[in-house]
């Protein structure tokens, strides 16, 4: 009888080998942005095009590769990592297996270029589902760069397979958040589409996590520090009163590798045990150190699960340490699910400067008032309103970052000293029934403050104080909203439903109140207070030209999104009238907002001049 055994040819191996270690966009993403930590880069550029579907290219400033490793590299098989079976017991890399680039290799389109420090030129590969299609050496910067195109273009039914882009721009977004948590050191950007999603140059680790997730993010934190034999753990948690209703940011790592551990967030729960809320879920940020040779290293390199040798142990210290830092910052006693949410800041900006607020108006403020002391907002004793809620615990966002020095004053406009303050409106010396606000074009409103006067754009400002409005009830979930006469029905599409369905939970945090028993269209029962009826088709459909690009995976930058369209949607625009009352509810409304110098556009939304510049202009 013949034989019928047969040695597969070597990319027909690769193209199985493939669909093990390469599922989706995110796991070139992985394996990309891993080989460039191992190379020992300290900035690392992930740029992606149609949620990696059309691009994937990492670069970096790493060691770089030979000539003949970067040919090397493509085989299966070949790494540089380990040598012997026992380095797998001291494993310091990532990668080890040598799979990731001939597997990539096999199911697209691949340039790389590279080259060493010490070496004049560079090498530049094509190779083509595992064809080499040209190489030759180039004038390259020191590094490596992996540009991975039409990702399964070889493998259709896998491509079909693939999710919306909302879907697999998350999963890139996971794989690239994990690796830049693990790595504070190292600079990361990231761009989707030519724009800039990320960038998060070398820091702390605490400042890593802050400027990953944003928001409230440092204030929430509760450090964690414990050594033991068997492990050492460092890293954040969260207070209690931050906890989430859904799991969300929740990282372990172990030897700065992202794992998933049930057992271990089990322990963590235990920690929490008594001061969280029912299906309430912390944050945490936790990294775990020991030794290589204590865990089980046999895993798949694509998979996230790990073995501990003494999973014990590990559980009690974790849990420990954890109910340790949280008594020890003094979280259990102040407990207090039910304190009034206004007493909290709302909120946070992502790209916040750290700026010192220069502009605080009280919004209580009575300008018929005769009373002097109470005039100016000093924070003093002899302050008697209420202090407003949005500048209540401005400092806390910075506890702990106090000592960075990127976080310095850099507010745009400075109002010298002089803050505009409740005097705005009333310094004394005007009569209350002065106007004291003037529109001009439609366009602008002029009002005169002690140094000068300000000029409005009151289209962007009206926009900052809508962002902040929206930014403010989706995160303490108080909006208010009016309820309908009758349902709105809308149609959309499968995807833009899609998209609703991922966005419900903000959106309802507005005031959006959905009918849940609809899933082919939407039913809207009741929308938020400052919507009018007849423009929740647009706002809708404005906002979801706005997230076509992708949902973003915070909740805070999806919070962030949907308060920038609507905010956008629902100003005042220019060319509109406004009452006087109007213009000064504006103006109010501007310096009361946290971030009044720009727009949620970053656009100045106010330019002030002073009485001194009015004076140099007639000096002639
Ligand atoms: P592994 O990471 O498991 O070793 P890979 O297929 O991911 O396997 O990479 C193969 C080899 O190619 C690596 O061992 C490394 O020597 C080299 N390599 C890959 N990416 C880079 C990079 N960005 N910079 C320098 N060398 C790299
Ligand atoms: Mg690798």
């Amino acid at each position: 009888m013949s034989s019928i055994i047969q040695l597969l040819p070597d990319h027909v191996a690769n193209q199985i080998a493939a669909g093990e270690v390469v599922q989706r966009p995110a796991s070139v993403v992985k394996e990309l942005l891993e080989n460039a930590v191992d190379a020992k880069a300290t900035d690392i550029k992930l740029i992606i095009k149609d949620a990696g579907k059309a691009l994937v290219q990492v670069i970096d400033n790493g060691a770089g590769m030979s000539i003949t490793d970067a040919r090397l590299c493509f085989e299966r098989h070949a790494t540089s990592k380990i040598r012997l079976a026992e380095d797998l017991f001291s494993l310091g890399t990532k990668g080890f297996r040598g799979e990731a680039l001939a597997s990539i290799a096999a199911i697209a389109h691949v340039e790389l270029k590279t080259k060493q420090d010490q070496e004049e030129l560079g090498t530049q590969i094509v190779i083509e589902g595992s064809k080499f299609i040209s190489q030759e050496a180039a004038v390259l910067p020191k590094g490596t760069s992996f540009a991975v195109k039409n990702l399964f273009f070889n493998i259709p039914a896998r491509r079909n397979f693939l999710k919306s882009d909302t879907v697999e721009y998350r999963h890139i977004v996971d794989e690239f958040q994990r690796v830049a948590l693990a790595h504070s050191n190292i600079h990361f950007t990231f761009y989707h589409n030519g724009s800039e999603m990320f960038n998060l140059p070398a820091s702390t680790l605490r400042q890593r996590v802050v400027n990953v997730f944003a928001g409230k993010t440092n204030e929430k934190l509760v450090p964690v520090q414990e050594e033991t034999e068997i492990v050492t753990i460092h890293g954040f948690v969260s207070k209690p009163e931050f906890a989430k209703k859904s799991r969300g940011e929740q990282f372990f790592f172990v030897n700065d590798r992202f794992i998933k551990s049930g057992y271990l967030h089990h322990a963590i729960m235990a920690a929490y045990d008594g001061i969280l809320k029912d299906g309430a879920q912390p944050s945490y940020f936790l990294y775990l150190d020991v030794p290589p040779n204590a865990i089980d290293i046999n895993i798949h390199p694509t998979k996230t699960e790990i073995k501990f040798d003494d999973e014990h142990a590990m559980y009690a210290i974790l849990r420990a340490s954890i109910k340790h830092s949280l008594g020890q910052f003094n979280i259990a006693p102040v407990l207090d699910f039910d304190r009034d949410a206004n007493l909290d800041t709302p909120y946070s900006f992502k790209d916040l400067e750290g700026a010192t607020p220069t502009i605080q108006v009280d919004r209580t403020f009575n300008p018929f008032s005769d009373d002097k002391v109470n005039r100016h907002y000093s924070g003093g004793s002899n302050t008697t309103y209420k202090k407003p809620a949005a500048t209540s615990s401005w400092e806390s966002l910075y506890v702990g970052l106090d000592k960075e020095e990127e976080f310095v004053a850099t507010s745009g406009i400075e109002f010298e000293n002089e803050m505009i303050t409740a005097s705005l409106f009333n310094d004394g010396e005007v009569e209350q029934t002065v106007q004291n606000t003037y529109q001009i074009h439609r366009k602008y409103i002029v009002s005169p403050i002690k140094s000068g006067m300000v000029i409005v754009d009151q289209q962007r400002a009206h926009q900052r104080v809508l962002y902040e409005q929206f930014l403010t009830n989706m995160t303490v979930h108080q909006a208010s909203s009016q309820q309908l006469l009758f349902p709105l029905e809308l149609y959309f599409s499968t995807t833009e439903m899609e998209l609703i369905a991922d966005l419900k939970l903000s959106l309802v945090n507005t005031g959006f109140v959905f009918d849940d028993s609809y899933t082919e269209h939407v039913v809207i029962n009741g929308i938020p207070v400052n919507v009018v009826e007849s423009e929740v088709s647009i706002l809708l459909e404005q906002l979801l030209s706005d997230l076509q690009d992708g949902i973003p995976e915070n909740s805070f930058s999806q919070n962030d999104s949907i308060a920038k369209s609507m905010s956008r949607s629902l100003a005042v625009k220019t060319g509109t009238s406004l009452t006087i009352k109007e213009q000064e509810n504006l103006v109010n409304g501007l310096f009361a907002c946290k971030e009044p110098n720009v727009s949620p556009f970053q656009k100045p939304t106010f330019i002030t001049m002073r009485v001194e510049d009015i004076d140099k202009k007639f000096a002639v």
